[in-house]
This record gives C-alpha cells, structure tokens and sequence, in this order.
C-alpha cells in the first residue's frame, strides 16, 4: 500500500481555523482557500466544508465536478477558457475573469442554464500574470460587464508573487484599492470583495501594511504549509507538517558509493555529479521522479540522505541507521512535491484521523 501520502485531517482542520483567525486579525474578513494542490481528494476537500468557508477554489473544472456535492460555493481560480464555459457556468458559482470577450460568453451561457454567474475581476498590479493592467482605463470595459444580466461583479482581485515575483506591499495593493474606488464612485456601487492576492500577502501580516480596503485573499500554501510565500517562511502557531511521504524499502545493501568504470548520463539525460565516500550503506526505494521531483522532498529522520534516483526508484544514503527492507521512510514535502505527488495515479492516500 505504498507509496502513500498521508495527510494528518486534524492538523489541517486546525490550519484552516487558524488562518480564518489570524485573517479576521489582520483585517481580512474574507479567506477563499485554493486547493488545486489536492487534485481532485474529496476526502480532504471536506474538512474545508466543516471549517465553514463559503467559497472554495480549484484551477480545474474537472476537480470542481468532484466537490459538486460541498455545502461551500465553488470557484474557479484560472480564468476560463472560451471552451469549457459551459461547465464553469454549471459546475463554478463564481470564477476570476480578466477577458471581456470570455466573460460575454459566461453570461450567454448562464442566461442558457438560468443561472446568475458571479465574477471576481482580475487586475495585474505588475505581476504580469493575469488582469486588466492597473494603470490602463477600465470604466468602459466595466460599464460593459454591468450591463450583462446574468453575470454579477462581486469584487476585485490581483495575484502577485506568481510570475514576476512581485512582492505584495502596501503601495502595491493600494493599486487595487484605487481601482475599487474609481469603481464605486463611478458606477455608484459596491463590491464585496477585494481580493489581495495569495499566500504571498500573508507576509505583510502583522506589519500594518495591508489597505483597510483589502478584505479577502485567495489561501492555498498559507493553510497546507504554513507558510507565507513571498519569502517562504513558516508562520508561528500553524502545522508546517500536515503531509508525509511513506515509501518502502526495496533493497537495502551496503556498496560502492562511486560507479566501477567509465561513466555518461543518467536514465533522465543529465550528467550528475558522484562523490566517492567509500562504501556506503544504501536503500532503494520505491518512489521515483515519475511521482515527484526528488528535490521537493526531504527525510523526517536526519540520519538519512537522497543521492538520486531514477523514474521508478529513490537512493538513500542510510548511514549508521538500521532500516531493513520491508521498512517505510518518512519524507516531509514543500508544495510542489504535494501537487506532483497527488496527481500520480500511483501514489496512494492515507487519511489520519484522531490519535
Ligand atoms: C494558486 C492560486 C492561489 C493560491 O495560491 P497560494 O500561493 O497557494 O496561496 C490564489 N489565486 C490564484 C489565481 C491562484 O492561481
């Protein structure tokens, strides 16, 4: 029954009660959790359920469908494409839009499923991933989007830190506040949400540093981490160890560390650097880059090293350790190592409950 990852349910019911109350703290009244990392686990998603958050968020439609039958709204977090509109209409309550032209068709087809589609409408504070850029004229695309009966404009959003690196700041938000301002006095009305962005504005927590007006942030890593995300630094009073990798021991020898004659590449086509340190106690285990870059994971036991591995297999430098085969080595992940590792089909799940 491994590989698996398990996932300890209690610590992230607590992470996400937590984030909710240093939110409330930190004047954001609004957490929409991200949890595109889970890949689809239903299981998982339905401790957000229980802590009460009225949206939840995925990038995908299909892992949508897999919560239709959550309590929480769903949104969808990358803005649509032109061809899936029919199943964001059905499937998503609200999704960040930042294209005119896909969000006409959003309103056809919830006039089409006589429904209302909520949006968040996304702006580029310089990021330079998604949005309308913030310094450009918006009202006649605003004007536009009012005017369509079945879509409702529920706030505002930006993402920051995703593709250039942009560290959330006060100027830098306040960028989306003034657009919120224009907004509501332009076209006399209110938005709900302003929304600030992701784990990367957690960093400004207790610094005085967010604009009164920001009262939501979109949270995936900051809840399943931990962690905020401009500097990647743990958050004081959150579990930073909610997921573990288990694998097993499939071969545990003691060779040469250094390979007996001429050498070239690896089964990945890379010349990687092998250092002599005589003869070495090793395992193998059965996990390999085909489930999760080996970089993303690190051993729960200090003792223990990675030195490499291939598609299918891990090498571990066991050094004075005693693990034998049949025995399951622990691995904590960063995020990416998660997301790589849920969506292999050959990596299992295991949910820990109560002690
Ligand atoms: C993934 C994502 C988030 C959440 O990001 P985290 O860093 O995990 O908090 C928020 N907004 C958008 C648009 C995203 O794609």
């Amino acid at each position: 029954m491994y590989p698996r990852v398990s996932v300890d349910l209690e610590k992230l019911k607590f992470n996400c009660l937590k984030m909710i109350e240093y939110s409330k703290n930190n004047g954001i009244d609004y957490i929409m959790p991200v949890i595109k990392v889970l890949a689809g686990d239903k299981k998982i998603a339905s401790i957000f359920d229980e802590c009460g958050f009225d949206y939840i968020g995925d990038s995908r439609i299909k892992n949508l469908k897999l919560y239709h039958r959550l309590r929480a709204k769903k949104y969808l977090v990358r803005i649509p494409s032109l061809s899936e509109v029919k199943d964001v209409v059905k499937y998503a309550n609200l999704s960040l839009n930042s294209e005119l032209e896909t969000i006409k068709a959003l309103n056809l087809e919830a006039e089409r499923q006589n429904k209302k589609h909520e949006i968040i409408l996304m702006f580029d504070l310089g990021d330079l991933r998604e949005g309308f850029y913030y310094s450009y004229e918006h009202n006649k695309n605003i004007k536009e989007i009012l005017e369509l009966e079945n879509i409702i404009l529920k706030g505002i959003g930006t993402n920051l830190t995703c593709y250039g690196g942009l560290i959330p700041s006060f100027d830098i938000l306040n960028r989306l506040v003034e657009i919120k301002n224009n907004i509501e006095d332009y076209f006399q009305i209110s938005l709900d949400f302003i929304s600030g962005g992701n784990s990367s504005s957690l960093y400004l927590f207790g610094k005085n540093q967010i604009p009164k007006d920001i009262n939501s942030l979109r949270i995936g890593e900051g809840i399943f981490f931990g962690k905020e995300t401009a500097y990647s630094t743990d958050i004081d009073g959150f579990y930073h160890d909610i997921f573990t990798l288990q694998a097993e021991i499939i071969e545990c020898k003691t060779k040469p560390s250094f390979p007996d004659g001429e050498t070239s590449i690896n089964s990945f086509g890379e010349k990687t650097y092998i250092e002599d340190k005589g003869l070495m106690k090793r395992a193998i285990l059965a996990v390999g880059k085909q489930d999760v870059i080996l970089e993303n994971l690190k051993p729960r036991d200090n003792e223990l090293d990675i030195i490499g591995g291939s598609s299918d297999h891990l090498i571990i430098n066991l050094n004075n350790t005693s693990y034998k085969i049949g025995d399951i080595i622990e691995f904590d992940l960063n995020y990416p190592g998660l997301l790589h590792l849920m969506n292999s089909p050959y990596v299992k799940r295991h949910y820990k409950k109560k002690p």
